[in-house]
């Protein structure tokens, strides 16, 4: 029987993937065959044989099932990245560091519309009259924690607190105050 700490390697071009029997198999009876297969630089997808039990999986299948993986040169970058149409990856074509620029760019783009959306925020609560911006990280005693903005004129600390506690926060000291 196979054991979960064998390696398997194959060349495909100048790539070196290697590949594991994923941990699943050996946990959960009926799984079937799967790899876990790896890019040198990093990355990692899955290829499944369902229909291979692993008590009689041998290695010539488990390398069989590692050389149907086919690598791609990445879409933006030209370094190695897994073909989506021969394994379970949401990478969708590209590398690693690729899908992860992509990623933080879209998350940067994100945080940067909110920021603008609360520059936009304050100018109008500043036009009314406003003076502050408290930034409140609201704590339930059940839940989980949320950000709360509230515009405020000349707020003390009594005022404040009092606003925390009305929004049932055990913890009314967790925030920032904001000048406008
Ligand atoms: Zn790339």
């Amino acid at each position: 029987m196979l054991s979960r700490t064998q390696k398997f390697t194959a060349i495909q071009g100048d790539v070196e993937l290697t590949a594991e029997i994923s941990p699943c198999v050996f946990m959960y009876q009926g799984y079937g065959l799967q790899l876990t297969v790896t890019l040198p630089k990093g990355g990692n997808t899955i290829v499944a044989r369902k229909d291979i039990p692993i008590e009689t999986a041998t290695e010539q299948d488990c390398q069989a099932l590692l050389e149907s993986v086919r690598v791609l040169p990445c879409n933006v970058c030209q370094k190695p990245a897994f073909d989506p149409s021969s394994c379970s990856t949401n990478r969708d074509g590209k590398c690693e560091s690729c899908f992860m620029a992509e990623l933080n760019a879209a998350f940067e783009k994100e945080t940067k519309k909110e920021d603008a959306k609360l520059k936009r925020d304050d100018a109008k609560f500043k036009a009314r009259g406003y003076t502050h911006r408290v930034h409140a990280w609201i704590h339930p005693a059940s839940g989980s924690d949320y950000e709360l903005m509230m515009w405020m004129i000349n707020p003390t600390q009594e005022e404040i607190t009092s606003e925390l506690k009305k929004k049932k926060s055990v913890d009314t000291t967790d925030y920032k105050l904001i000048e406008l």
